[in-house]
């Protein structure tokens, strides 16, 4: 462990710590090796490790909770489904994104009990809904590639269907390219098992992984969602304005139902009505909001969300007939 005098440190004590600190993580790291001292990564190893730690007994200690992010049907202006995405409520940080701790629990194995909790969770609140009088509503859950492979998925997916007696056809399975190509033999074996319970599967974040449209052909999906950085500035870049009304034929022609993620305009809506995308997602509909606020959206501001996509259809429609 090497640490360099003033730099790092103006006392001996603190200098001794400070090598001491990154001796140990040289030999975290395999050993026979040095490491120079670095305060923030230093600093950022040990913040980790707490965080993992804490990570381990979060589902125990009740600290996960789901926002709900409404889909809306760009014909009817319905709101056609939900995605369910997880939050940690941290007891001293607040609440902790799932893009900080999410990779956490993927490299420490938590992420097994973390997505049965949240398939459980959402199975759970959906049957609230349809019990309700939202019968038409589904769910879609993020599984994420080692959950795929490391936790008895199929075994998992049975069991909460039988226990929650949710109609399995309103229960979407996100699943990224990424997770999917990771082992692509394996997962499109797993797949076409989970398929076969009824649910239906989507690909997250289409278009910013290798997609192999041999393999887009092999696999059991209902659903395509268009990555948000092609959406975002779809307007602006014609590329990415072609890319979008391209990704939504393809889906089509293969019989898949297209969803745009991260949809904030309304000119975006009109674009995404003009190509014809089944399902639009994203701030400019609702950001992520607890249940209660859901339900108050889908009883009181149902009409208005459709009469918002209605003003929209018929405006593209006049644009087009112009
Ligand atoms: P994702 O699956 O792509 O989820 C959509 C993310 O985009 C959400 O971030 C959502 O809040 C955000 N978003 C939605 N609409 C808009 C918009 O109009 N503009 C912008 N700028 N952003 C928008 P969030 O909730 O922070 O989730 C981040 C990621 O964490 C998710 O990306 C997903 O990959 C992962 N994740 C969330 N929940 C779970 C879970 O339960 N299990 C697993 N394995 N991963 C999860
Ligand atoms: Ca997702
Ligand atoms: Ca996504």
């Amino acid at each position: 462990g090497i640490t360099i005098y003033p730099h790092d440190a103006a006392t001996a004590e603190q200098l001794v710590k400070n090598a001491e600190n990154v001796m140990q993580l040289a030999k975290t790291q395999g050993g026979n090796r040095y490491q120079f001292y670095v305060a923030n990564v230093d600093q950022k190893i040990r913040q980790t490790k707490v965080l993992e730690k804490q990570l381990a007994s979060a589902v125990d200690d009740n600290q996960l909770e789901l926002a709900f992010q409404p889909q809306v049907n760009l014909v009817t202006g319905d709101v056609s489904g939900v995605e369910a995405l997880v939050r940690w409520r941290h007891p001293e940080r607040g609440l902790i994104s799932p893009t900080e701790f999410i990779p956490l629990a993927e490299r420490t194995g938590a992420i097994v009990a973390i997505g049965e909790w949240v398939l459980k969770a959402s199975c759970n609140a959906l049957s609230r809904w349809h019990e309700q009088g939202f019968t038409h509503l589904t769910i879609s859950v993020n599984i994420s590639a080692n959950q795929l492979h490391q936790s008895d998925i199929v075994h998992t997916v049975r069991s909460l269907l039988e226990e929650t007696r949710v109609p399995p056809q309103f229960l979407v399975l996100e699943l990224t390219e990424t997770a999917i190509m990771n082992n692509v033999d394996l997962a499109i074996r797993l797949l076409r098992q989970i398929k076969q319970l009824g649910v239906q599967l989507a690909i997250d974040d289409f278009g910013t992984g290798y997609s192999s449209l041999a393999y887009l052909k092999k696999m059991p999906m209902d659903e395509i969602k268009i990555d948000r950085s092609f959406v975002q500035d779809m307007l602006e870049d014609p590329d990415n304005g072609t890319i979008v009304d391209a990704i939504i034929q393809l889906g089509h022609s293969l019989n898949l139902s297209v969803i745009a993620e991260g949809t904030e305009t309304l000119d975006q809506i009109r674009y995404l009505q003009e190509c014809e995308c089944d399902v639009a997602q994203g701030y400019y509909y609702s950001q992520p909001i607890p249940e209660d606020a859901l339900l108050t959206l889908l009883t009181q501001q149902r009409g208005q969300i459709r009469n918002a996509t209605q003003r929209a259809a018929q405006a593209s429609h006049t644009l087009l007939n112009k």
